[in-house]
């Protein structure tokens, strides 16, 4: 071949490849991302990010997965008087209470997670933490005494749930039911539907550390998730990057939430068989594509520790996990599938 036909073919090559490029940015539409400013919600720090081909679109999701969050708030937020929950925890052992849906939907759900987990994982713990709060405020051990009268108090098989009318009963007095351990993640899986219907592609929802993502970022990458290093909170350093699209995550941890007794840190997970503050384990991380499942087994893990809790995750499909013991900060023990999440 002539050199002049040669140089002919390369800029021949060259203009046809730079007309494909344009075609491609033509075709693909500009992506607007909308990032919300933190906001307070289900008592910890919340923030949202809204993926759309228009930044009205993106603004409005945002709008309805807050509007969505709140609303939840409203039904399980145990310490407002006015809530659902709070008229449920005052009538349902006199009389059958009917409920929300969603609120039916949620307890449901945590009974099913306390069968699952060898009630590891049980929303009916609200004596318990109302007992160490008291505990931790009077700077005193919970005594034995005070430990088992709040036994009798505490287990999912007290709890009557019809579903032919939304309606829920208690077996005994006494009973209280606590869904922080579940809340956040039901509440972000919601927030999540809330952007997809209002046309959002991607998203990521963030409840204080409950995540949900889906779809892409606006710069078509997976989202990026840290696990926080339990030994280094300070200065907010990741242990571990996930990457993730159409997934929740929920981490639970005993170095945010504790309660101080005689200078002694408890965590704010309770183990329902011993009444005691779990502590083998500092970081729990679950991942899986739904994020009331991921907050639920973060708290069972929490208490089942690494090989119980390890054992129970390989058994369910698509869940993973990676744990941090107390005693060993800078080993991940990870579950057999979730290499494909870490970012190397
Ligand atoms: P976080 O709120 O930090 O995400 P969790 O999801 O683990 O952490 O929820 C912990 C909260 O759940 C506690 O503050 C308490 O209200 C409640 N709780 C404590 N122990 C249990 C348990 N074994 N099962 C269900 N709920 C629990
Ligand atoms: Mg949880």
């Amino acid at each position: 071949m002539k050199r002049q036909e040669f140089k002919f073919i390369i800029v021949v090559l060259v203009a046809v490849f730079i007309f494909y490029l344009l075609i491609a940015r033509l075709r693909s539409p500009r992506l607007f991302s909308v990032e919300s400013p933190n906001r307070i919600v289900m008592n910890t720090i919340a923030n949202i990010i809204a993926v759309a081909p228009d930044e009205k679109t993106a603004q409005s999701g945002i709008d309805a997965a807050f509007k969505e969050i709140y609303r939840l708030e409203k039904l399980m937020n145990r310490y407002d008087p006015n809530s659902q929950l709070s008229q449920v925890n005052r009538l349902a052992a006199k009389e059958p209470v009917k409920i929300d849906k969603d609120l039916f939907d949620i307890l449901q759900k945590s009974v099913y997670y306390s069968k699952i987990t060898d009630n590891a994982f049980d929303i009916t713990v609200g004596p318990l933490v109302d007992l160490w709060r008291k505990c931790a405020e009077a700077n005193s051990m919970p005594t034995e005494k005070q430990l088992a009268e709040v036994k009798n108090r505490i287990g999912c098989d007290k709890l009557i749930l019809d579903v032919n009318d939304f309606s829920i009963r208690f077996a005994t007095e006494g009973i209280s039911l606590d869904l922080g351990a579940i809340a956040k993640g039901f509440a972000a899986d919601k927030a999540v539907d809330e952007m997809k219907k209002h046309g959002a592609i991607g998203g990521l929802v963030n409840l204080g550390g409950q995540i949900g993502c889906f779809g892409l970022t606006g710069k078509n990458s997976k989202w990026i998730i840290g696990v926080q290093n339990p030994a280094k909170q300070e200065n907010n350093q990741a242990i571990a990057k996930l990457a993730l699209s159409d997934m929740a995550v929920s981490t639970s941890g005993n170095y945010e939430r504790f309660y101080k007794i005689g200078g002694h840190r408890f965590s704010h997970i309770f183990n329902p068989a011993t009444e005691k503050s779990v502590d083998l384990l500092v970081s729990v991380t679950i991942i899986t594509p739904n994020g009331t499942q991921a907050d639920a087994l973060s708290t069972a893990v929490s208490v089942l520790g690494a090989q119980k809790g390890l054992g129970l995750i390989e058994k369910i499909d698509n869940a993973e996990a990676i744990l941090i013991r107390a005693d060993d900060k800078n080993t991940l023990i990870k579950s057999s599938g979730v290499g494909k999440f870490i970012l190397k």
